[in-house]
């Protein structure tokens, strides 16, 4: 199949030509790449044109693609069968994994982002007998109904504040608030203190590009909903094992915490871990009910444990250094090309915006000229450098990706700047 005989056939089969709403280009326009194959830092689309990819499966690609190690302990798996029902060794072995590297003292895993936060509001409702839930302005935590009130990633990419299907009563129940405002958070729980179950935050948002958290919003943060009683939900999804081998490091008081990506190994999964007496609410051992088919399927536990595998300290050093060079490339040609954008960067996590500083809450955020970053998305496409389609993702640097790609790309967004302005 062609590129475009790909397209084509997806626009008929599926809403918008894709099966997630970022995938579609919507906001930065021309043909989605459809991709049929990746190694290592690079993918190639249908008709093997290759590009140095930057999206990196919007986070869980951080030994590059088709780790030999990651393939071959999926197809281990895949070889001993793949679907029990049932108690199994892999599940076991990588959650002790993820306990020694995050400290959290019991897990559950489960199929996807979406599921882990949904079942740590659930856990948390259930914990504190209370209903309402604060959110972040810009935040994205999954797709389910109460937590898609003023969410980032494909929501904002789109513009959309809130979505069609979601009951009233149910975002009703998701309070809003600005991010690095502790001001607005002390005023939240002076009135509504009591009626608060969670505060779920990502440990460093990046779904509507990377804001740099405040120390003091964190401060508050940590503090202020366990004085009222709430809980604090730390969302990483894409923090984990990203910045370092286990959790962030920049919430260390919450009492839950989600992960996904990574530790599936590019294969789908999500999981909640925290204090064991909050975890033990979980069926059957306490009343909140969750349960999954496909939940710690082998070859999910199969590809995360070979993924943790790789990561060790000198591999997240590599990390940081790779993505250094490339965030320094990026800077000296903001500046050569005299752009009104700055470059934001923790780790292996990058964000280009196309205004003058870094933005500091999505308010700020959504002052980028997104039409400029279509313009160097499309520059930066044509020169074999695939970057997310959007202003309001990140991108993502891989242990697979070496200094001759980072100059390849460093070179494109020169001439792709100069294009976009
Ligand atoms: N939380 C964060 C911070 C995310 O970035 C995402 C997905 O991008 C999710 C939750 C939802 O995860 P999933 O897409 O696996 O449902």
């Amino acid at each position: 199949m062609t590129n475009q005989s790909i397209r084509e056939a997806a626009a008929g089969l599926f809403p918008g030509g894709v099966n997630s709403p970022v995938r579609s280009y919507r906001s930065v326009g021309g043909d989605p790449v459809p991709i049929a194959r990746g190694q290592g830092p690079f993918v190639f689309d249908a008709e093997e044109n290759r590009y140095i990819d930057f999206v990196g499966g919007f986070g869980p690609a951080i030994l590059g693609h088709a780790h030999p190690a990651v393939t071959a302990a999926i197809s281990l798996a895949a070889a001993e069968g793949l679907a029990f029902g049932a108690l199994g060794p892999r599940e076991v072995a990588l959650a002790e994994s993820i306990r020694e590297a995050t400290g959290l003292e019991r897990l559950r895993f489960l199929n996807s982002g979406t599921e882990a936060t949904m079942t740590a509001i659930r856990i948390a409702r259930a914990a504190t007998g209370r209903d309402l839930i604060v959110k972040f302005d810009g935040c994205y935590h999954g797709h389910s109904d109460g937590l898609l009130v003023k969410a980032g990633s494909g929501v904002a990419t789109l513009g959309m504040s809130d979505s069609a299907g979601v009951p009233q009563a149910v975002a009703g129940l998701t309070a809003v608030l600005p991010y690095n405002d502790p001001a607005a958070l002390m005023r939240w729980f002076d009135a509504r203190g009591a009626e608060t179950a969670a505060v779920i935050v990502e440990s460093i948002p990046a779904n509507v590009g990377i804001l740099a958290p405040d120390p003091e919003f964190l401060e508050t943060l940590q503090s202020l909903p366990r004085a009222h009683g709430a809980l604090l939900i730390a969302d990483e999804i894409i923090t984990g094992f990203r910045l370092r081998r286990g959790l962030s490091g920049v919430l260390p008081a919450a009492d839950l915490v989600t992960l996904g990506k990574i530790i599936g190994g590019g294969l789908p999964v999500g999981a909640v871990g925290g204090r064991a007496d909050l975890l033990g609410l979980l069926a059957p051992e306490g009343p909140v009910y969750q349960a999954g088919t496909f939940s710690a399927n082998p070859a999910v536990m199969a590809a995360g444990l070979a993924t943790l595998e790789a990561l060790t300290p000198a591999a997240y050093q590599r990390l940081d250094q790779v993505a250094r060079h490339l965030e320094n490339g990026l800077q000296a040609a903001v500046k050569r090309a005299g752009a009104p954008a700055s470059v934001v960067r923790f780790g292996s996590m990058l964000s280009l915006f196309f205004r003058p500083a870094p933005p500091r809450d999505y308010a700020e955020a959504r002052e980028a000229d997104t039409a400029a970053f279509a313009r160097f998305h499309r520059a930066m496409r044509q020169r074999g450098i695939l970057i997310p389609p959007s202003q309001f993702e990140t991108w993502f640097v891989s242990l697979a990706h070496n200094e001759p790609e980072i100059d390849a790309a460093v070179r494109a967004a020169a001439e792709a700047l100069r294009e976009a302005l």
